[in-house]
């Protein structure tokens, strides 16, 4: 029986059996999709079956859920080396959709769906839309980028199997968006956090208020963003802001949801087994760690994936939640294993600048990091950020006096001086999708 279900926020739930299964019995689930998969992998991808001889393994050994730590992982590079096709589990005949990450380096990761996969797909993703609320009644505007990247028509497929509303905006034309927000009364936003600032900037110039919108909620991911910029976005758009979370490797958005209760992201591990492991090592961590996330997929039937190392650093919590679904959830991912800095010995999150950043008065939330080397052979880190108009027409000296307060604020945190720049407003690079924000000149030398 699940824990009392005394529940105070109003909860929906997209898919009951399942989100709300009893622990020892969702464990029976995961075990016996997590053998079968195994023995797909083994049997029809060269790369898995290589990879397990090399461990010496086959797929009986996989006897409990404890014996996935047996497998082997599975990294972003097994992927690129295996590009486009090679870790397919099924004929081309039976694939019906590719998608592709952005891949900024080098060639991007392949997502492939069966019929069956794009069925899953839109199952999770209305269990996301369900968890913030959503019914057929709602009007969903997507300005996810539609395209290969998976969020699009990730968002897109979930909106259409709640039977809501959807309008396939994609990113971009920021004015033609609030206008169709205003005339379509849009009741659910989907975009990136960096792009829905971008539309209330836009929201700003065109004089148009929150009250002119009918926005009720949005679903924000597919980049980190901070809780102080959670409470930007509601501010400004009016709306209640939910975490979302995927990744191509895995099947794009629809991986994990944060719930009313806002206490981490519920992961939809009937689908998605996780585990966290110890980023050097790969040894898994006492429940609780922090540590590197690792995804199993379990039913995803023309692109499976074995323990898939998704360098994404987070928590897992199994107390069960107060909203009823009894799947783990996850800690707000703040950055990637590989998105620390180290500058001169420390070790530095860019969120932990971005918790400065928003809601420092006179500036906007827009922000960049630069770090270089100097003629020392010295890291040195600046922090560019972007003057409201306010504080603009204010003149230099006040200016000068936020970019002070900002020094001071972040060494408090960090530890470490680093450079403030304050620029003109309007001059630092907007994004319609993910943003990118941090900009390590010292790898290029
Ligand atoms: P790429 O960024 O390579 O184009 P993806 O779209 O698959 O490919 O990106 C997935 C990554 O995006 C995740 O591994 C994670 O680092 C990041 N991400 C996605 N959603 C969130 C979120 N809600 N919070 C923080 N990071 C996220
Ligand atoms: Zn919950």
């Amino acid at each position: 029986m699940a824990v009392e279900l005394a529940s105070k926020k109003p909860v929906l739930i997209w898919n009951k059996t399942f989100e709300t299964m009893e622990r020892n019995e969702l464990k029976k689930v995961q075990l016996e999709r997590l053998k079968s998969l195994v023995e797909r992998a083994y049997h029809n991808v060269p790369f898995y079956r290589n990879k397990f001889q090399e461990a010496g393994i086959v797929p009986e050994d996989i006897k409990s859920l404890e014996d996935i730590h047996k497998l082997p992982f599975t990294s972003k590079y097994d992927l690129r080396d295996n590009y486009p096709f090679g870790m397919f589990a099924v004929p081309m005949e039976q694939i019906v959709r590719l998608h592709a990450s952005s891949g900024t380096t080098g060639k991007p990761v392949v997502g492939a769906y069966t019929r069956n996969d794009l069925a899953l797909w839109g199952e999770v993703m209305a269990r996301t839309y369900t968890s913030g609320g959503v019914t057929a009644k709602d009007v969903v505007h997507n300005a996810y980028g539609y395209g290969l990247f998976t969020g699009g028509l990730g968002f897109h497929c979930g909106a259409e199997r709640v039977g809501a509303t959807t309008i396939p905006i994609s990113g971009g034309q920021s004015e033609k968006q609030i206008m169709l927000l205003q005339d379509f009364e849009a009741t659910v936003l989907g975009s990136t956090p960096s792009y829905s600032l971008v539309l209330a900037e836009t929201m700003d110039q065109l004089g148009v208020s929150k009250g002119d919108l009918k926005l009720r909620v949005g679903f924000f991911g597919a980049e980190p963003w901070t809780e102080k910029m959670r409470v930007e976005i509601e501010e400004r758009l009016g709306l209640e802001a939910f975490d979302i979370y995927g990744l191509t490797e895995i099947i794009g958005p629809g991986v994990a949801v944060v719930c009313p209760y806002h206490d981490g992201l519920h992961i939809f591990e009937d689908h998605f087994y996780p585990e966290i492991v110890d980023p050097e090592t790969g040894e898994p961590l006492p429940e609780g760690s922090v540590g590197e996330l690792v995804f199993t997929s379990l039913t995803k039937e023309a692109f499976p994936v074995l323990r898939f190392r998704t360098r994404d650093r987070t928590r897992l919590m199994y107390e069960q939640c107060r909203c009823g679904r009894t799947m783990v959830r996850m800690e707000k991912i703040t950055g990637r294993t590989d998105d620390m800095l180290i500058i001169r010995g420390v070790n530095v999150f860019p969120s932990q600048i971005e918790e400065k950043i928003i809601g420092q008065e006179g500036i906007e939330p827009q922000y960049a990091i630069y770090v270089t080397t100097n003629e020392k052979r010295l890291d040195d880190l600046e922090v560019q950020v972007e003057a409201s108009d306010k504080l603009y027409n204010q003149g230099k000296e006040a200016i000068d006096g936020v970019a002070q307060k900002l020094t001071n604020s972040i060494f408090q945190t960090l530890g470490i001086n680093v450079k403030v720049t304050i620029k003109d407003p309007r001059t630092i690079a907007r994004s319609e999708g993910k943003a990118k924000r941090v900009f390590d000149l010292r790898k290029s030398e």
